[in-house]
């Protein structure tokens, strides 16, 4: 099933998803890749699980699962993915300011220095956190609701405030957005590896941006009947 590159030694600056936003938004949550599998592509990224069970944070190449009680498990290599992202990350720039920044003044200060905004960038944020808004969504059971109808139905939100952590992520271009999240899509995990989530809204004082342009960007599609009878956009 994998393509015979992944044998190869890799590129540097590759991202690497599986399947599809797309896919994902109207319910394809079948797994489309092993957590072995998704890990020769990289050590760093996001995604979710089989059914939808779950947020997934890549970090240093151990791979955590948020449920929805907002705790975060080690997973086994065995379980299965319908939607990730990840990089074997290295970090190109550091940007860093001083003072309190909302999530959104903090991608309008990213975006002032970007070289450019039509390459992907893995983003990595570390350190204490005033306050972020994350959120986890609970395993489905066949037949699958889109992606939309779960969120604002079974989601939970939890609010965090002065967490230690990292935000794992990406910046994508925007001529991406049927494949992936186009713009900004961050995960979080605590520093003792407990708790997390996607990202919502946060407050950000004196972030340090840990930045990696992407000069590659291959996808994995899913070997299976319910993405060829998908009605894909
Ligand atoms: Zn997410």
């Amino acid at each position: 099933m994998l393509p015979a590159y992944s044998q190869q030694r890799l590129q540097p600056h590759l991202g690497f998803q599986v399947s599809t936003l797309g896919a994902l938004n109207v319910g394809v949550y079948e797994g489309a890749a092993t957590l072995a599998e998704l890990k020769r592509y990289g050590d760093f990224g996001l995604g979710t699980f089989e059914g939808l069970d779950g947020e997934m944070v890549v970090l240093n190449g151990k791979v955590y699962q948020i449920k929805t009680d907002g705790a975060a498990y080690r997973v086994v290599d065995t379980v299965r993915t319908p939607f990730a992202a990840v990089t074997f990350f290295r970090r190109g720039r550091s940007l860093r300011w001083t003072g309190q920044l909302t999530y959104q003044k903090l991608q309008q200060q990213i975006n002032e220095q970007l070289p450019t905004p039509n390459l992907p960038y893995a983003i990595r944020l570390q350190g204490t956190f005033p306050y972020l808004k994350v959120r986890s969504v609970p395993k489905q059971t066949p037949p699958y609701l889109p992606l939309n109808d779960v969120v604002r139905q079974q989601q939970r939100v939890f609010e965090l405030r002065n967490v230690r952590g990292t935000l794992v992520g990406f910046r994508l271009p925007q001529f991406l957005k049927s494949v992936n999240v186009a713009g900004y899509h961050f995960h979080f995990i605590t520093s003792d590896f407990k708790a997390g989530g996607h990202l919502l809204d946060g407050e950000f004082l004196n972030p340090v941006v840990d930045m990696e342009m992407l000069r590659d960007w291959q996808m994995m599609l899913p070997n299976n009947i319910a993405f060829e009878q998908a009605s894909l956009e």
